[in-house]
């Protein structure tokens, strides 16, 4: 019932029963182009052989090289990766960068591997890979646990491979060793342009009390980025537990804590509580940052924010959509919020290049000018089709796809 890939579909069923699009392009892109399984051998410490399963899917390529994230996590499998893949592209085409959209993953728990094992199965991810990655055939870059050091290695191990050692193979790579500046801060930077460029229209107040569901590196740096503009963060949660304070959190000391312990639970002056009420928190803004398919249609009802705004890719099922609809609870779809991060690796991928480095401002006033661009054309696009924003960005992005596949 909640296969990823089947919700993407059916978002797009949705999206297209408002708008003619063509009906060769509509069965084409329920398709990916292509799907990558490999077997990726790891000696562990132990001195033990485990084999773990790897993947890519290239979704489409009409606007660019396939690009996307490379997941680390026990229950990522080939549909959910589609599932992924088949955002990336509509994510890319709604920022309107030149690349198309692709995912890859790998089924493990990196948390209970040391960083010797982490690295072999990050070479090992590429070397089986190399010959369909490349900067101009597909860019992959992080996701759900993976980090610029995982990038890094596989970069190296790319070099090794090919002599391509510009680096352009893969983004988010750390600043020293080719990455972008910003790209760290990306996703969330580029979802709180969003939410400034969206804010009155989705009826929210000039200062925001904020619950985060996810701890990782979008929900880390959300919380930051909206405290620092003076917003509340009243709840956050992880994949180990929960905390709140309706007077707000100091992100700063949380962010320490997180490190230390590993967990936001058991914070100093917050009240721990169960994982998932994160999203049944009181507050005006909730951001989900975490996986697919949280809100769904036996808890959307739950739901106590005023508006929601996608920083994890499909947080929100379709049928969770139509309930929040219903009451009057807008959604900024992830496809549009949380874009920044794909187009920071665009221009990190730009850069590596034409061999520049860009400084922190200049990758921010070009990030800012995307996304608050693409946002009011997603309004506008949504309010003439009488729409929410998922489908207006859907119907956006599906047009770009179609007219680059002519
Ligand atoms: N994994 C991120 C996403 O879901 C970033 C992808 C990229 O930078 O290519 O958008």
């Amino acid at each position: 019932m909640n296969n990823p890939f089947e919700n993407a579909l059916a978002q797009l069923e949705r999206a297209t029963s408002l708008v003619a699009f063509d009906e060769k392009f509509l069965a084409q892109i329920q398709h990916p182009n292509r799907q990558v399984r490999v077997s990726i051998p790891v000696v562990m410490d132990d001195g033990s052989l485990n084999v773990y399963e790897g993947y890519r899917v290239q979704y489409n390529n009409a606007r660019g090289p396939y690009k996307g994230g490379i997941r680390f996590h026990q229950d990522a499998d080939i549909e959910e990766v589609k599932a992924l893949a088949f955002w990336m592209a509509l994510k890319t085409a709604v920022v309107n960068i030149p690349m198309g959209g692709g995912k890859g993953g790998v089924t493990v728990n990196p948390k209970e591997m040391s960083e010797g094992e982490i690295e072999k199965l990050s070479r090992g991810w590429m070397r089986s890979m190399a010959e369909v990655i490349g900067p101009k055939k597909d860019v992959p870059a992080p996701d759900v646990n993976t980090t610029p050091q995982i990038m890094q290695w596989m970069a190296d191990e790319f070099g090794k491979i090919t002599g391509d050692t510009s680096g352009a193979v893969i983004t988010g790579k750390p600043v020293d060793a080719g990455g972008s500046e910003g790209r760290g801060t990306a996703t969330a930077q580029g979802g709180f342009y969003v939410f400034e460029a969206l804010r009155e229209q989705l009826g929210l107040p000039e200062q925001c009390s904020i619950a985060i569901q996810g701890f990782g590196n979008a929900g880390q740096f959300a919380a930051k980025i909206w405290a620092a503009a003076g917003h509340k963060i009243v709840a956050v949660s992880d994949s180990r537990g929960a905390i709140r304070n309706r007077d707000g959190l100091d992100v700063d000391e949380l962010i320490e804590h997180k490190s230390s312990t590993r967990s936001v639970s058991g914070f100093v002056g917050a009240e721990d509580f169960d994982s998932i009420d994160v999203l049944y928190e009181p507050c005006d803004l909730l951001i989900p940052a975490a996986l697919e398919s949280q809100i769904r249609e036996d808890n959307a009802d739950r739901v106590q924010a005023k508006a929601v705004l996608e920083l994890a890719n499909g947080p929100t099922t379709p049928e969770a959509d139509d309930l929040l609809l219903a009451r009057n609870i807008p959604v900024v779809p992830d496809i549009l919020a949380n874009a920044g991060g794909v187009t920071v690796s665009t221009f990190e991928w730009e850069q590596n290049l034409k061999g520049e480095h860009w400084s922190e401002e200049d990758v921010f006033v070009r990030l800012k000018e995307i996304m608050v661009r693409e946002s009011l054309a997603i309004a506008s696009r949504a309010a003439e089709l009488k729409t929410d924003l998922r489908r207006g960005a859907f119907v956006i992005a599906l047009e770009r796809i179609q007219e680059a596949m002519k």
